[in-house]
């Protein structure tokens, strides 16, 4: 059992990728006969006698499979980190190249909500799309954009 608890053990890996296959294969072997026995005595009135091996076979097929995860665990591991970690950031950056024009929009189209009826409105517009209200108050001193509701600028405090 110590072998089993410790899979870093680099001795017990090899045995273990050994053992496992055989034991896979005699497992998948006797479980194939008792199969094979099984469906040629079917209709023939005979015992399938060999279908015992069967329940030999899918233990051992089962403690097999076992045994090579344990021996192959690294490799495994390895190839799988290896093979869709490239592909995973291959089809992200394809993804976000697809959609950059739509990601940037989203990002920077910022609408202005009209404080009157709260119509988005696109950003630089200077009168609501849905109320005809003024959204913007541009300081005629420093032309900067201010909430319609200002009563000062918000750039250089000039008296609306
Ligand atoms: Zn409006
Ligand atoms: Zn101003």
């Amino acid at each position: 059992m110590n072998i089993i608890k410790n899979p870093k053990n680099e001795a017990a890996r090899k045995k273990f990728k050994i053992i496992g296959p055989i034991v896979l294969g005699v497992g998948i072997i006797f479980f194939l006969i008792a199969i094979i026995n099984f469906f040629s005595c079917f209709g023939t009135g005979n015992f399938p006698n060999l279908f015992i091996l069967a329940f030999f076979g899918l233990p051992l097929i089962g403690v097999g499979a076992v045994i090579c995860r344990l021996g192959y665990m690294k490799q495994i591991t390895g190839y799988v980190a290896s093979q869709t970690t490239p592909v995973t950031s291959d089809s992200i950056n394809y993804i976000i190249d697809n959609n950059k024009e739509a990601i940037k929009n989203v990002i920077n189209n910022k609408k202005i909500t009209c404080p009157y009826c709260n119509t988005l409105n696109d950003e630089g517009a200077k009168f609501c799309d849905n109320c005809g209200k003024e959204l913007n108050k541009v300081c005629p001193n420093c032309n900067t954009l201010n909430d319609p509701n200002a009563k000062y600028c918000d750039n250089c405090g000039h008296r609306f």
